[in-house]
């Protein structure tokens, strides 16, 4: 059995490990188009920020340790360019020798990721502007800061990487200036998370336009001005403003789309061509709670998918059941966390919720270190089905996402939570844990 990989990063090299695992005879060749493969992007900020001190700890694999330690092989700045499903190959340009050859397949799997969006902007080709994706990405912002002594940024887009690259650029020593087009940064929360969010950056010394776009940039980019009528002044740019799908060789091999924009898969990740398989960030995925389509750009889900896809080729089928999104992010002192469904998101499908927000102390008040930890579950009055969980603070919001979002994959409703039975002393949590008080004010 012959499985070409493209995309060598998360999904990518996940699945051709995970394969490798399950069969160990297949010949699995995995292609990256850049130069780096399976490095660690969620790690990126924190290089930027210099929490991570050197880029190769972000490395987690290279192509001579997989072609030794699990004999797949890796061909890096080797680009598909095209895939003939009919004749089962693909068609490769690779980019060292620039040469264009074809290799055949029985089974080809597509994890090609996603590419930053970027906003049509009167001024911005004059602009230094950069995002982060990849690792030549943070790479090249790192030295640009360097080389130009950089010591202003403005961040476009309020969400996970515009937040965590706030904190770095500010843990750099730049002067941070964060815009969102939204009411409220971090927009997939509700308004009042959004603004506890805002008010720790604000005191961390950001400085926050919400509601604001940037009409037109003049002087190469250094001078914005503001749909508020504000105009800043920073040394460059850098776009947060969401990632689409790269679907263009699915596309071009008419591979189906889903309605969401990413590439269609069944619960085994098989494309409308059964041989074909696709993963990542470049899928259109199931909602665990509605069952609706939809697309999550995240490490896990990508994770589980390939666990699913090389389960599936190697006839061990196991069903994908559907994501959460069950994000997380440490925005300066503060942990943020949610899964499922917003107030809005709910509103705009129409579907009928009740809430219950909780504020505590992650832990025994009486103990030091005791923080403020703020939860907020959207559910259904009519089953207590969880339709949403958010929660902020400094402490202990991790093990309490954590616990709901397995609580909900189990099928628990809002008031079986009163059953949690949490493991309890002063340091760690209080007798009746702040789950415990969602279940029972839901009763
Ligand atoms: P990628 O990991 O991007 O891999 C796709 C690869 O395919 C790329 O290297 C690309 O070069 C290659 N490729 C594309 N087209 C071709 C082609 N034609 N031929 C050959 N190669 C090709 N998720 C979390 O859950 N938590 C986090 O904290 C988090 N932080 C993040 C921080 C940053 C800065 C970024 C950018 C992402 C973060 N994510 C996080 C998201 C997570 O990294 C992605 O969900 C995950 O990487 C998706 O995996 P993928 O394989 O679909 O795409």
């Amino acid at each position: 059995k012959k499985v070409l990989v493209i995309g060598g990063v998360a999904g990518g090299a996940t699945f051709a490990s995970q394969l490798r695992i399950l069969d160990d005879e297949a010949e699995i060749i995995v292609f990256e188009k850049d130069g780096t493969m399976s490095f660690a992007n969620c790690g990126l900020p924190y290089y930027l920020g210099g929490v991570v001190k050197k880029e190769e700890q972000l490395i987690a694999a290279t192509p001579e340790s997989f072609s030794q330690n699990k004999n797949i092989e890796v061909r890096v700045r080797h680009e598909i360019i095209k895939i003939d499903r009919p004749a089962k190959k693909i068609i490769v340009q690779d980019h060292i020798k620039n040469l264009r050859y074809e290799e055949t397949y029985d089974q080809l799997i597509l994890s090609p990721g996603a590419t930053p969006v970027v906003p049509e902007i009167e001024g911005l080709a004059h602009a230094r502007c950069y995002t982060l994706r990849t690792f030549e990405d943070m790479l090249r912002i790192d030295q640009q800061i360097k080389e130009n002594n950089f010591s202003s940024v403005c961040i476009v887009g309020g969400g996970f990487i515009g937040l965590e690259m706030a904190e770095n650029f500010k843990a750099r020593g730049l002067e941070v200036f964060l815009l969102e087009r939204s009411s409220h940064v971090m927009k997939i929360m509700d308004n009042d998370m959004g603004e506890m969010i805002e008010k720790e950056i604000v005191n961390q010394g950001v400085h926050v336009y919400t509601d604001t776009t940037i009409k037109q940039i003049e002087n190469n980019g250094r001078t914005m001005h503001l749909s508020n009528r504000a105009t800043i002044h920073t040394d460059f740019l850098l776009l947060a403003v969401g990632v689409k799908p790269n679907t263009a060789l699915a596309e071009q091999s008419n591979l189906e789309i889903g309605i969401t924009g990413g590439i269609k898969v069944n619960s085994f990740m098989q494309t409308s061509d059964p041989d074909v398989y696709a993963v990542g960030d470049a899928i259109e995925t199931i909602d665990f709670i509605t069952h609706a389509p939809k697309r999550v750009p995240l490490a896990w889900v990508t994770h589980r998918e390939a666990y699913i896809a090389a389960r599936h080729i190697t006839e061990q089928p196991l069903p994908f059941k559907g994501v959460l999104g069950t994000s997380i992010c440490k925005v300066f002192d503060l942990t943020v966390s949610m899964l499922g469904h917003s107030e809005q998101s709910l509103t705009e499908q129409g579907i009928p919720f009740k809430t219950i927000t909780h504020y505590s102390r992650q832990h025994a008040g009486y103990y030091p270190g005791s923080e403020k930890l703020t939860i907020k579950v959207h559910f259904s009055e009519e089953d207590g089905k969880i339709y949403g969980v958010q929660i902020i603070g400094k402490d202990g919001v991790d093990k309490r996402m954590d616990i709901l979002s397995t609580a909900i994959k189990a099928g628990l409703s809002v008031t079986d939570l009163q059953e949690i039975e949490v493991a309890y002393a002063p340091p760690f949590s209080a007798p009746k844990d702040p789950i415990n008080m969602i279940g029972y004010k839901a009763y």
